[in-house]
């Protein structure tokens, strides 16, 4: 079964090597036979008739010495490979080209019009020979009479003959060719039977989820080509099982976390370890990892969200405006660690083409992030300017910045760099992958320069709201 097309390829190929065969063996030799006869039988006539004219001038002349033709008749019959006979009218053979042979017999139930409107028969001529021939006659005549025939008889077996060595050569050419055509053969295990197996082998591979296999078919080819979207699709297949790997051990760690603390507190308050006077403070600290699990179960289905490329509803507001309500909305916060904002807007109103809600957490986890990783007594820049069709905004620090290899990874998921590990306890990991989701589903870009232990920007850009 595994090999089937290859043997249905071969079973093919031997099939039509028979045929060609069987039709050179019948159609071909058919017709080569049939036209050897009529050549000979042709130039058999011709002969006969030259004979018979020689034969005619002898009757007419009355030396009645029939021998006198005898050695033409005799050249002829060799150079024909035939034999001829001169018959009388009534049927006795006259004289034969064969001097053993049967000069004086009479042939019994001759008749001259046998061969009917064909110029050949093909039998034992009247009984008189044990084989088949092929005989053609031709009538001696003159002065209006006929004085008798000239027969002339070709051994079948001599056309055989013939036509064997004919066809030999016709089927040493049919050979050569069936020969030559193995080539076909030959380029189709190269380009389609081989890089077939080994597709064939990597899907096998891949069905058993061995997702890292490569398949090794490098032709430009259609073989190719599969071949190559094969390893991509394994590759991404790989890449996404690792990723779901990674998703579900961070999502458990960041479960876990705050789970053990709050079991913790729970626990200590039960047991009594922890003094009524004591419990509001832990209490209030397991409020804040609850509040943290809802922050992580929130961003998770923001995420979801997301990636089932949720549809955006698109408004034209006023950025500028939902910056300052953004950044009013962390007063408390900034009061606290005494971080102030500057906001610079190249108009006083400015337009944009985008999803409102979900713009407006682009802003707030961005804001979030300035002020957690922002040093007390700072500021956070927050500039907006518009170039051609696009709004560009930026939020800026100059807090503790990121240390260049952390960089590209903070947009994923769960993400957090070793120094705000110990900065910001509460953060998830989620808000940039989210910012850039939504950044992403836009249509449009975001990106961020930093500095360790300068300070960030994240600058994203937004379409223009048309007409405004
Ligand atoms: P988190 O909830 O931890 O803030 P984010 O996805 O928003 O998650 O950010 C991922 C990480 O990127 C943060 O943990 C932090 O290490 C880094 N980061 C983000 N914003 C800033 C910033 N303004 N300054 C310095 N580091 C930042």
């Amino acid at each position: 079964m595994r090999h089937s097309l290859y043997y249905k390829f071969i079973l093919g190929y031997l099939i039509f090597g028979l045929l060609g065969f069987v039709t050179i063996a019948t159609v071909s030799s058919g017709a080569m036979q049939q036209k050897i006869v009529e050549d000979r039988v042709e130039s058999m006539y011709d002969e006969a008739s030259l004979i018979a004219a020689s034969y005619s001038r002898v009757y007419q002349g009355r030396q009645q010495d029939l021998n006198s033709v005898y050695p033409q008749m005799q050249a002829v019959a060799q150079f024909l490979q035939a034999e001829i006979w001169v018959v009388n009218r009534q049927g006795i053979i006259v004289v034969d080209s064969d001097t053993s042979a049967k000069s004086g017999t009479l042939i019994d139930g001759f008749d001259p019009t046998a061969t009917g409107n064909r110029q050949y028969t093909i039998g034992r001529y009247f009984g008189q020979f044990p084989y088949d021939v092929i005989s053609v006659s031709a009538p001696i005549t003159g002065n209006y009479n006929t004085y008798g025939y000239i027969v002339v008889h070709l051994p079948m077996s001599e056309i055989q003959a013939t036509t064997n060595g004919m066809l030999n050569v016709v089927y040493i050419t049919a050979l050569v060719l069936f020969g030559l055509s193995m080539i076909i053969l030959l380029v189709f295990t190269s380009t389609v039977y081989f890089p077939l197996k080994k597709i064939t082998a990597g899907a096998n591979e891949y069905a058993a989820g061995n997702l890292t296999y490569h398949i090794d078919v490098g032709t430009q080819d259609e073989m190719g080509y599969l071949a190559a979207t094969l390893n991509y699709m394994s590759d991404e297949l790989n890449q996404m099982e690792e990723y779901q790997r990674n998703f579900i051990a961070n999502v458990s760690h960041d479960f876990r976390s705050p789970l053990t603390s709050i079991k913790g507190y729970l626990e200590a308050i039960i047991d009594g370890t922890i003094p009524p006077e004591m419990q509001e403070k832990y209490l209030t600290r397991v409020i804040a990892e609850t509040e943290r699990l809802n922050k992580l179960t929130q961003g998770m289905l923001t995420l979801n969200s997301l990636d089932s490329k949720s549809y955006l509803s698109r408004t034209s507001f006023d950025i500028n405006q939902v910056i300052k309500d953004t950044a009013a909305s962390f007063e408390g916060t900034c009061d606290a660690k005494n971080i102030s904002f500057d906001l610079t807007f190249s108009d006083t109103e400015q337009y944009v083409w985008a999803d409102l809600g979900r713009i407006q957490q682009v802003l707030y986890n961005l804001i979030d992030n300035a002020i957690k990783f922002s040093h007390p007594d700072s500021t956070i820049y927050i500039l907006t300017y518009a170039k051609h069709e696009k709004l560009f905004v930026s939020v800026k620090d100059t807090g503790i910045g990121i240390p260049k290899d952390s960089v590209k990874k903070i947009w994923e998921r769960f993400y957090k760099t070793d120094l705000s590990r110990g900065k910001d306890k509460k953060g998830t990991g989620l808000g940039l992958s989210i910012v850039k989701e939504i950044i992403q589903a836009h249509g449009e870009n975001i990106d961020v320069i930093s500095t360790e232990g300068v300070g960030s920007e994240f600058i994203f850009s937004l379409p223009r709201a048309a007409g405004r």
